[in-house]
């Protein structure tokens, strides 16, 4: 693979496999590559091994058997301090029920995921309030968490995950614990901020949502058992845009 197209893969995992004590295999043989700029959702009934896959591909845990590349990182040649370093820097979590600190304000709990950048406080600040109003919380930059509805803390939650501009965006279930509006205003985010060119991992069991985003792989007892393209999901073009 050249160097230019592999820059391109911003995830590959060959051959996972993921046994937990007690003999339980949660993913056997996935193989999976994600290519910068994706929006695709992994979709599996309950116990199909969504949550095991994201930890891997999350670099949170690592396979019993087989190798996964983030960012052209063979993970299995890092140590543990790299690896956290290597996830700091290029992975943003967002889980079903994130839980902003309380008392914190939105913009300073957002300002916490640029903790470990190295930028000073003032812009770390700026950078937040920046990610918030991208998020359309312009107006809640001093709210405390008590002070949001669930729908407005989970987009805090992406904005702390997208503040520090991660190649990889992976969301765990995020409509999850929201009513339906606020799960569509969520998705949409989600569908803006990869036209923008983010690359975005949505974990689902929800098989209209996964329908409605243009790449699907589903996930049975541990293994991929399809891999599409919904090509109803691509947005119609801009006028004027060229093919
Ligand atoms: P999903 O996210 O699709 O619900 P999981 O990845 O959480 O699936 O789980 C896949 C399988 O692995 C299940 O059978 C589950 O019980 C098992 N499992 C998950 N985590 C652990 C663990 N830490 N220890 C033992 N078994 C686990």
């Amino acid at each position: 693979m050249s160097g230019a197209e592999h820059s391109k893969t911003v995830v590959s995992l060959r051959g996972v496999m993921k046994e937990y004590a007690g003999k339980v295999t949660a993913l056997c043989g996935v193989n999976l590559t994600v290519r910068e700029g994706e929006l695709l959702a992994i979709v599996g009934p309950s116990g199909s091994g969504k949550s095991t896959l994201l930890h891997i591909v999350g670099t949170l845990d690592r396979p019993t058997v087989g190798s996964v590349h983030i960012a052209g990182h063979d993970v299995a040649a890092l140590s543990d301090r790299r690896l956290s370093a290597l996830r700091a820097k290029h992975v943003g979590f967002v889980f079903q029920a994130c839980h902003p600190v309380p008392g914190v304000s939105a913009r300073d709990n957002v300002a916490e995921g640029l903790l470990y950048s190295g930028l000073p406080r003032s812009v770390r600040r700026r950078k937040a309030a920046e990610v918030l109003e991208r998020v359309g919380l312009a107006d809640r930059l001093d709210h405390r968490p008590h002070q949001l509805s669930g729908g407005q803390k989970q987009r805090v939650a992406i904005a702390r995950a997208v503040v520090g501009e991660p190649l990889l965006l992976l969301a765990d279930e995020p409509t999850g614990a929201l009513d339906s509006a606020s799960g569509a205003v969520v998705m949409d985010l989600l569908r803006d901020l990869n036209r923008e060119g983010a690359t975005i991992a949505v974990i689902t069991h929800d098989t209209e949502i996964a329908g409605s985003l243009p790449r699907e792989v589903r996930i049975r007892d541990g293994e991929v058992v399809a891999d599409v393209r919904n090509l109803t999901s691509v947005p119609p073009m801009e006028p004027g845009a060229e093919l």
